[in-house]
C-alpha cells in the first residue's frame, strides 16, 4: 500500500443528489433514494434520489417538449447550440479538480489520473462536438429530371442514455456532447455505482444556461429506470454503454416498443500481440499498462496478451516484476497506480476468475489475493501459460487479472485473435511494418493499436466488431448516431 503522507483529503461537497428533470432538481416520484458507497472504504457517501418509471416519463416529457416546441431546436440557431456547449466545456475546466475528487470518491479511480486523463478528455470530447453543431450538413445530389433533390441532416429527437461506472465523466461526455451537438434532447441515467459527477455535471449545465428539459439525469438501477428508458415509446434512440448481456436486453426492448435506434458499446478481450522483434521495454510497460489501467475496468483491456514464442519466457518474468511493483491503495494518494474495484459485486467476480484460472492450471507468477481488509483491493496478478479454451482467456474480467499466451507466428495469432465473440480493440508490438499491417488488417475489432496502447481522441471513432457492439462513438461517425437523413425533392 502507498503510505498516506504523500495523500491529500478530498474537500469535495456533494451538493447534487436529487434527479434532473426539466431544469429542476426533484424527488423521485417514489421518494425512495440509493446509497452511493466509497470502493475504498464501504462506506455510503450520501444518498442519492433513486429514478424510476414514472420518474422516466416525466423526463421523457421535459425532453420531447424541448425538442418539438421549446427553444433547442426551435429558436436556438446551431451555432448558438454549440456556444453553450463550450460554455459547459469552459465550466467543467473551472472545476476540475473537484470532478476528478468525485470521480475517486465515488469510482475509487486515483485522483491524480482522473485529473490527468478522465478530466482533459471530457473537456475535449465537450469542445470537439461544439465544433460540429453548425457543421452537420447534408448534400445536393444530382438526380435524374427537372428536380433539385438535397439532403438535410436533422437531429433523431429525444435520445435515451444508459451509461457505465468505469468511466462516469467521459462516458457522460461520449453519450451526451454528440447528441447535443445534432440538436437532441436527452435523457440519461449514470449507473448505480457512480452517479456524482454526472449530477455535479447536470449542476453545471443548468449555470451554462441550457434550457429547461434539454438535457434530463435521472439516476437510478438499471432493471427499474434503465429498463423503462430502454422500453419507452417516446425515447426516439437508445445509446448504451455496459456488458453484453444488457446489450441483448436493450436491443430486445427497443425491438418490443417502437424500434428506436439502437447503439451499443459493449465488452472486449482484446488481443495485445507482442512480437519478439519490438523493443521489449515499451512492450511490457505497454501491456502492463493496457491490462492494469483504471484497476483493469476497461472495456478495451488488452486482457488476452499474445507473446511470441521467442520473447516469452523473458516477457512473463519481467511482466511479474512490474505487477508486483505497482502500488495499490489510497486513491487520492500520488504515488498510487491502483486504487479499489467499484464495488463488492466487482470484486467478488474477479476474485471467481482468479479461482477459475488456478483450477484450470494457468501459472499464478504474481498476485492473486486481496489487498487488506477494507475497501474492494486486489492485488495486481498475472497468469502465464494461458490456454485458449481457459475460462480465463474466454471471459471479460474488467479487474486486474493479466492472462499471458504463447504463440509462433503471424497467421497462428491472427487466426486466435479472432476466436471469440468479442472485437472491440487489439494491439501489436513489432519493429516490422509488415507484421504490424498484417495485424492491423487481419484482426477483427473496431481499434487496433500499433507500438502504443489506449490512445483516445475525441475525433478517432471507437466500437466493436461482432458482440462488442453497434455503430460508432466519437469522431463524425459518432454524431451520426444522432443524425437522421432527410431527403427533400423539388421540381424545377
Ligand atoms: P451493466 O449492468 O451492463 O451496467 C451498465 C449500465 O446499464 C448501468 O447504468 C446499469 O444500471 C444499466 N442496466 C443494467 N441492467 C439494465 C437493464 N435491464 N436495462 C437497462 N439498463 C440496465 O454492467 P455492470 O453490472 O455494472 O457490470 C457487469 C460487467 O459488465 C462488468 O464486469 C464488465 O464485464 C461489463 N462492463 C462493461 C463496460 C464497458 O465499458 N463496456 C462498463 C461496465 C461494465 P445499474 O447501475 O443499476 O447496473
Ligand atoms: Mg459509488
Amino acid at each position: 500500500m502507498a503510505t498516506a503522507t504523500t495523500a491529500i483529503e478530498p474537500n469535495v461537497k456533494i451538493s447534487a443528489t436529487k434527479l434532473l428533470i426539466n431544469g429542476q432538481w426533484v424527488n423521485s416520484a417514489s421518494g425512495k433514494t440509493f446509497p452511493t458507497i466509497n470502493p475504498s472504504t464501504g462506506e455510503v457517501i450520501t444518498q442519492v434520489a433513486e429514478a424510476d418509471a414514472p420518474d422516466v416519463d416525466k423526463a421523457v416529457s421535459a425532453a420531447r417538449t424541448a425538442f418539438e416546441t421549446g427553444p433547442w431546436r426551435k429558436k436556438l440557431t446551431a451555432s448558438q447550440r454549440g456556444n453553450l456547449m463550450y460554455k459547459l466545456a469552459d465550466l467543467l475546466e473551472k472545476n476540475a479538480d473537484e470532478l476528478a475528487q468525485l470521480e475517486a470518491l465515488d469510482n475509487g479511480k486515483p485522483y491524480h489520473v482522473a485529473r490527468a486523463a478522465d478530466v482533459p478528455l471530457t473537456i475535449a470530447c465537450y469542445r470537439y462536438y461544439a465544433g460540429w453543431a453548425d457543421k452537420n450538413q447534408g448534400k445536393t445530389i444530382p438526380v435524374n429530371g427537372p428536380y433539385f433533390t438535397y439532403t438535410k441532416h436533422e437531429p433523431v429527437g429525444v435520445a435515451g442514455q444508459i451509461i457505465p461506472w468505469n468511466f462516469p465523466l467521459l462516458m457522460q461526455a461520449w453519450k451526451l456532447a454528440p447528441a447535443l451537438a445534432a440538436g437532441c434532447t436527452v435523457v440519461l441515467k449514470p449507473a448505480e455505482q457512480t452517479p456524482l459527477s454526472a449530477l455535479r455535471v447536470g449542476e453545471l449545465i443548468l449555470e451554462a444556461g441550457f434550457p429547461p428539459g434539454v438535457v434530463n439525469i435521472l439516476p437510478g438501477y438499471g432493471p427499474t429506470a434503465g429498463a423503462a428508458i430502454a422500453r419507452h415509446m417516446d425515447v426516439d434512440k437508445v445509446a448504451f454503454t455496459g456488458s453484453t448481456e444488457v446489450g441483448h436486453l436493450i436491443m430486445r426492448a427497443a425491438a418490443d416498443s417502437n424500434l428506436k435506434r439502437v447503439t451499443l458499446e459493449l465488452g472486449g478481450k482484446s488481443p495485445n500481440i507482442v512480437f519478439a522483434d519490438a523493443d521489449m521495454d515499451k512492450a511490457i510497460e505497454g501491456a502492463h499498462f493496457a491490462l492494469f489501467f483504471n484497476q483493469g475496468q476497461c472495456c478495451c483491456a488488452g486482457s488476452r496478451l499474445f507473446v511470441e514464442e521467442k520473447a516469452y519466457d523473458e516477457f512473463v518474468e519481467r511482466s511479474a516484476v512490474r505487477a508486483k511493483k505497482r502500488t495499490v491503495g489510497n486513491p487520492f494518494d500520488k504515488n498510487t497506480e491502483q486504487g479499489p474495484q467499484v464495488d463488492q459485486d466487482q470484486f467478488d467476480k474477479i476474485m471467481g476468475y482468479i479461482d477459475a484460472g488456478k483450477k484450470e492450471k494457468a501459472k499464478l507468477v504474481a498476485g492473486g489475493n486481496r489487498v487488506g481488509d477494507k475497501g474492494y483491493f486486489i492485488e495486481p496478478t498475472v497468469f502465464a501459460d494461458v490456454q485458449d479454451n481457459m475460462k480465463i482467456a474466454q471471459e471479460e474480467i474488467f479487474g486486474p487479472v493479466m492472462s499471458i499466451l504463447k504463440f509462433k507466428d503471424v497467421s497462428e495469432v491472427v487466426e486466435r485473435a479472432n476466436k471469440s465473440l468479442y472485437g472491440l480493440a487489439a494491439a501489436v508490438w513489432t519493429k516490422d511494418i509488415t507484421k504490424a499491417h498484417a495485424i492491423a488488417d487481419g484482426v477483427r475489432a473496431g481499434t487496433v493499436w500499433v507500438n502504443c496502447y489506449d490512445v483516445f481522441d475525441a475525433g478517432a471513432p471507437f466500437g466493436g466488431f461482432k458482440q462488442s457492439g453497434i455503430g460508432r462513438e466519437l469522431g463524425e461517425y459518432g454524431l451520426s448516431n444522432y443524425t437522421e437523413v432527410k431527403t427533400v425533392t423539388i421540381k424545377i
